[in-house]
């Protein structure tokens, strides 16, 4: 992957464009939370991601493996919430995957399948559970998709916000089996996840910051 700018660079512009849209959607979050679980969600997010944000030149000097392996420590840290353990597995797990590999779309593709499988493992869940891995495992597929298929990059970022927003509008009409929502049974049908929202608000960030700083 060509870059206009340094690793540096992008990496201080993703850490700043999540932390901005975690704090812009906090209220969203909770009170999604607010109606299938404990109301944190937005509280946790906004924890840990202001604690990366807090250590965004630290993370930026690293190399990005390096810092993705720390953001997901520090979210584990920071996070009381079962969301901070599980984000925070996902970021360590690309790290840890993408550090000795070259640095091209391949490599994403495989650093965040390992990433969700830490996920899937950590949270012993699997899609159709009614969490963030509605979101997560479509935006994996597409993402897959769209580098064994070299589409152009315009046309994989499209596929990955629609493959995002897909999978969180699919999460209303689940039964949640895992986490806090489970104990609500039936009556966590018919409600967005909040964790299905924030991994669709972190894939969007994600995107607008490669779409306007990444080339090829
Ligand atoms: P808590 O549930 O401890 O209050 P949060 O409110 O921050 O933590 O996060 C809740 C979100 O975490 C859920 O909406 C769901 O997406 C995700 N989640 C909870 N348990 C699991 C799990 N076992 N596997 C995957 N995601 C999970
Ligand atoms: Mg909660």
């Amino acid at each position: 992957m060509s870059t206009l700018i340094t690793s540096t660079q992008l990496t201080a512009r993703l850490i700043e464009a999540t932390a901005a849209t975690i704090d812009a959607h906090a209220d969203l979050l909770t009170g999604l939370d607010q109606a299938i679980g404990d109301g944190d969600h937005g509280l946790n997010m906004k924890r840990g991601f202001s604690a990366i944000r807090e250590a965004a030149e630290e993370l930026a000097a690293l190399a990005p493996a390096e810092a993705l392996v720390k953001a997901g420590l520090i979210l584990v840290s920071k996070v009381g919430g079962a969301s901070g353990p599980l984000y925070g597995s996902l970021l360590m797990a690309m790290g840890k995957s993408g550090a000795a590999r070259t640095p091209d779309r391949a490599t994403v593709a495989t650093m965040f399948a390992d990433g969700v499988a830490a996920v899937k493992k950590r949270g012993k869940a699997q899609a159709g559970e009614k969490t963030m891995l509605e979101v997560l495992v479509p935006v994996l597929a597409a993402l897959s998709d769209g580098v064994d298929n070299d589409m152009p990059l315009a046309t994989l970022l499209d596929r990955i916000r629609k493959a995002a927003r897909g999978g969180l509008e699919a999460s209303r009409p689940l039964l949640a089996t895992k986490g806090r929502a489970s104990f609500l049974g039936d009556r966590s049908i018919g409600h967005l996840d909040p964790g299905a929202q924030s991994s669709c608000l972190l894939v969007d960030a994600i995107c607008n910051v490669i779409e306007k700083d990444v080339t090829q």
